[in-house]
């Protein structure tokens, strides 16, 4: 299960899969499918928990899927990578 907070706080619903979402009052969907998850990382969506406004957690900041550098911006500031820009959909 995640937490995801949407790229433009603008959107009071998404529909993945055909099942809809919406955020909480904090502007926090919890999604417990995996493939919902993935989909909303492809839409943009970024994890609560790695959103730097949202505080409190351990995990701050952004992994790199490259070359798994701790960044605490969305492009890694080692190699440059882009996180969180749309993945390809292997399904
Ligand atoms: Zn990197």
């Amino acid at each position: 299960m995640g937490r995801w907070v949407a790229p433009d706080k603008g959107v009071q619903e998404t529909v993945i899969g055909g099942t809809s979402y919406r955020p909480d009052r904090k502007g926090i969907y919890n999604v417990e499918s995996p493939s919902a998850e993935r989909a909303m990382k492809a839409e943009g969506f970024f994890e609560a928990a790695l959103n730097p406004y949202n505080g409190g957690d351990a995990q701050r900041g952004f992994t790199c899927v490259e070359c798994g550098f701790g960044s605490w911006f969305r492009k890694c500031s080692r190699c440059g990578h882009e996180n969180g820009t749309p993945e390809r959909d292997g399904e």
